[in-house]
């Protein structure tokens, strides 16, 4: 059976500005909604104009004085709020912009509305490309970030389903809610992500594991630059990982961010994290490279319904923007050029498998009976640690697919439910 997708929407929401020479683009969204017509994909889909966030929604997680805040300041008045602006982390990346309060209720009712659909059953995926916005903190904005709508939405899911395994694959590290879930077991989140040399936020080394009842709740994978397809990013991802955040800036030539992922790359870990068959929140996230978002976003969109689409563009008032190629799957220049050694990823692994079998010994079991033996990848020779692309070097069978599977199949049993965040920097 297939499975019955929600697909949130708002027409306004592409028209907000963060300002000039601001990376971030709401008119993104509008690209990315055009595409999704144009291929035709709504008719697969149910489509909503979302719900708006309330204040006192967004103060499931936020202070009571921070979304106040939000809701009063503006560009007209903000001289008045100069302690504040100050306090709340609100001015340069975050800058203050007209209808700030409205963007954000708009993208965090959309999230919410996800959550609620897939609570009562009314879907099976849920998708909301304007939300996932990791970085925002509960006492303040971040990374272009205000409201959470990602942890919003996860508190929500947690009303009806004991688990929530949350993927991030955007670029940055989602710090917002791995902090807002770093003492749970409930909340198990994933982190895909560019750390060192001052990368923003900073955080997300793979030592942060959780705490108290949440001790190896909480995997961090931090990755360097120029990661690709067949090198890095999806062995590592699909190793670890049974669930995913769809940030798309981890793209190749984004405009802030530094990977090197295809737009088909970064569709399969979509694909992959579909693969587990439970509820299923994608949201977007970051993702600067306004014609890529969107054809990343469309990409995956079809991913999720199934249905292939041709790699030509249709028609659409957006057209030009896709030059010159006018493609789904422009090819991905490498822009990086410092590159990851295997060394430093079989650190990685083998750190990142150790915490994921201490959650053997963790109270709360949800993901157990995980054999050792297919944790380990055997060497056939000794490859130059420099070279970059000898992935081949390591024998890969199934039974590194077979891990996540099961691990996957362990968390559906305790009725868990996922939370990808797409996001590309
Ligand atoms: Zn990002």
């Amino acid at each position: 059976m297939t499975n019955r997708t929600s697909y949130f929407y708002d027409p306004d929401v592409g028209n907000f500005h963060y300002g000039a020479g601001h990376p971030m683009k709401p008119h993104r969204l509008s690209l990315t909604h055009s595409l999704v017509l144009h291929y035709g994909l709504y008719k697969k889909m149910m489509v909503f104009k979302p719900y708006k966030a309330s204040q006192h929604d967004m103060c499931r997680f936020h202070s009571e004085d921070y979304i106040d805040f939000l809701q009063k300041v503006s560009p007209n008045n903000m001289q008045g709020f100069t302690k504040s602006l100050n306090t709340f982390n609100v001015g340069d990346d975050c800058p203050v912009f007209p209808g700030l309060f409205e963007f954000c209720s708009r993208y965090t009712g959309a999230s919410l509305q996800g959550a609620t659909q897939l609570n009562h059953k009314i879907c099976d995926i849920a998708i909301n490309w304007a939300g996932g916005l990791h970085h925002a903190k509960k006492f303040e904005a971040s990374g272009f970030c205000y409201v959470n709508d990602i942890v919003i939405s996860i508190l929500e899911l947690l009303k009806y389903h004991p688990r929530v395994l949350y993927i991030d694959i955007d670029i940055h590290h989602g710090d917002g809610v791995q902090e807002a879930f770093y003492l749970t077991d409930r909340v198990m989140t994933v982190s895909f992500h560019k750390y060192g040399n001052y990368f923003f936020p900073g955080t997300g080394d793979m030592y942060e594991v959780g705490a108290e009842s949440g001790r190896y709740y909480c995997l961090n994978v931090p990755l360097r630059d120029g990661i690709d397809d067949q090198s890095e990013f999806l062995p590592t991802s699909q190793n670890v990982i049974p669930a995913v955040h769809c940030g798309a800036d981890s793209l190749g030539c984004d405009r802030l961010g530094c990977f090197n992922l295809s737009i088909r790359g970064h569709g399969e870990c979509v694909e992959f994290v579909k693969s587990f068959k439970i509820p299923l929140l994608v949201l977007g996230g970051g993702g600067y490279t306004v014609r890529n978002v969107a054809r990343c976003w469309t990409f995956e969109t079809s991913l999720l319904l199934e249905e292939s689409i041709s790699d030509e563009l249709p028609y659409s008032e957006y057209f030009e923007y896709f030059a010159p190629d006018f493609t789904l799957h422009p090819d991905v220049n490498a822009v990086c050029t410092e590159t990851i050694t295997l060394q430093y990823l079989e650190q990685i692994r083998q750190t990142v498998f150790e915490n994921l079998k201490m959650l053997n010994h963790a109270p709360s079991v949800q993901i157990h009976d995980v054999p050792s033996d297919m944790l380990n990848y055997e060497r056939n020779d000794e490859p130059d640690p420099d070279e970059r692309g000898a992935e081949e070097n390591y024998t890969r069978s199934a039974s590194h697919l077979k891990l996540s599977q099961r691990a996957a199949s362990s968390v559906t049993e305790s009725s868990c439910c996922l939370c990808l965040c797409v996001t590309l920097v």
